[in-house]
Parts: structure tokens; sequence; C-alpha cells
């Protein structure tokens, strides 16, 4: 498993927490728990999907099926990748049976450890894949309501797009969820990096 090392012990004692956890019934099913990976130090950019899916559940990695490789070209357009300023999370850790949504009570199990993350690793910018997410963080139920808006909880800045495996569902949605992504840049640039470089996404002087 890649993952950027960190000498934190908090990290490493939240990483164990949950690696370790059995609190819902999910993980009976489950071959593990995904604890999620990326640029532990103060990453500016956290990325949060639904849940671990079957590629997900098997390498014990977010984001590595289909809708994995997606995410990762969508970050290169825009200048990122998972390794450096970003991390990459689910809402809930362990695979629901058939890639179901997860319900109401097993978000609520894992909802600790999801803000645990959070609290750690502090991002100044988060991005919510998909209605799972939205509706956990911001509580929010209407994706097509609220997508590509910023919502500011706190000091952070919260933006809900589509999730990468409904864009491969629906490719006609891929513009929009372009126009998301080209949102996220420019305020990477306003908040973190004005000199950010996107390949795709130029920066107009
Ligand atoms: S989904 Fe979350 S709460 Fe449920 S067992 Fe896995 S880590 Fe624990």
């Amino acid at each position: 498993m890649i993952e950027q090392s960190s000498d934190d012990e908090e990290f490493l004692r939240l990483r164990e927490d949950i690696l370790s956890c059995e609190r819902c019934s999910l993980r009976q099913e489950a071959h593990g728990v995904v604890f999620g990976e990326g640029d532990s130090h103060n990453p500016p950019l956290v990325f949060i999907g639904e849940g671990p899916g079957e590629e997900e559940d098997r390498l014990l990695r977010p984001f590595v099926g289909p809708a994995g490789r997606l995410l990762d070209k969508m970050l290169y357009a825009a200048g990122f990748d998972r390794f450096h300023g970003v991390y990459i999370l689910n809402v809930v850790k362990c695979r629901p049976p058939f890639n179901r949504t997860p319900t109401q009570e097993e978000r609520r199990a894992c909802w600790p450890h999801l803000t645990a993350q959070l609290r750690y690793l502090s991002p100044r910018i988060v991005v919510l894949l998909g209605a799972t997410a939205m509706q956990t963080l911001l509580g929010i139920s209407s994706l097509s309501a609220a997508r590509g808006r910023w919502h500011e909880r706190g000091g952070v800045f919260f933006l809900a797009t589509y999730h990468p495996a409904a864009l491969l569902r629906n490719p006609q949605w891929k513009v929009k969820a372009w126009d998301d992504l080209k949102k996220i840049v420019d305020k990477y640039r306003e908040c973190i990096n004005p000199d950010h470089e996107a390949p795709f996404y130029r920066k107009q002087n």
C-alpha cells in the first residue's frame, strides 16, 4: 500500500484506532478498513467520497478502481496529485455490500472517524464527491441544488460535485464536473497558492 509516511504519533494512533474498528456491521463483510491515503502533513485539499468499492476493499486503498482512475485524471488536469497536498477519504471506511449507499446508522457510526481525520488533516478546502458525502458533511440533500457552490463552515470551504463513479455512468455530466474542478483550482489559487499550475486550466494574466 502506498501511503505518505508520517512519523506523527497522533496520526499513527488515529490510524490504528480506525483500522481496528468494528463499530458497525459493515466490517463483517468487508475485507478490511480503508483508512484513506495521501499527504497527511497538513494537506490544503481533501476529497471525500462515499465508501470503498470492490477494488478499494480488495486493496484497502481509496479510489483505486475505475472511478479512482478517473479521479486521478481529474486531479492531474487540475495540477494536483493524491500524494502531494491532497488527502482522500470516504464517509464510511468499510465497503457496503454490493456497493449500496451506506445507511444513516452506518454513517453515524463512522462519523467520529471522519471528524477525527478532518481535525487532524485540517484542510482549507474540502471537495465532497457525490450526494452521500454532501449530505453527511453539509446536511444538504439535493446534489443538483447544491453542486458547484462554495459552502463555508468555520473557515473551511466545501464544494460538492459529482462522484467519479456517477460520471462514468453519466458522461454527459463531465462538462459540469470540469466547471466544478476549475472552481476548485480558482479557490486553491485564491487561498493556498496564487501561482498554482494546472495543465488544463492555465492562469489568466
Ligand atoms: S464502516 Fe466505519 S464504523 Fe463501521 S466498522 Fe468500518 S470503520 Fe467502523
